[in-house]
């Protein structure tokens, strides 16, 4: 396993996480400031997914922080990107 990766059970409790606070909050996607349904689910485009606030690639350490995790569309973090073209940044859990 590497620890840098996002995925996995910790990549499936950090968006547990930014759902919970972010369905609390009634907080907006961090990328596009409209609503979302904190509803849906993955796979769906418009479900919440994590972004990481500063990128992974620049700030490997935060990858985990959950202070740099924000709630954004599955579909807005995808077209963001991360630097990278990592899967596992897309929300997806594998579980
Ligand atoms: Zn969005």
């Amino acid at each position: 396993m590497t620890s840098g990766a996002w995925g996995g059970r910790r990549a499936a409790e950090a968006l547990d996480r930014v759902k919970t606070v972010g369905r609390a909050k009634n907080l907006p996607c961090f990328i596009c400031k409209l609503p979302i349904d904190y509803d849906l689910e993955w796979p769906d485009l418009m479900s919440c997914s994590v972004q990481h606030i500063r990128s992974r690639k620049a700030y490997p350490e935060l990858t985990w922080v959950p202070s740099n995790w924000a709630g954004a569309h599955l579909t807005c973090n995808s077209a963001a990107g991360d630097g990278s073209s990592d899967p596992y940044d897309l929300g997806a859990t594998s579980l």
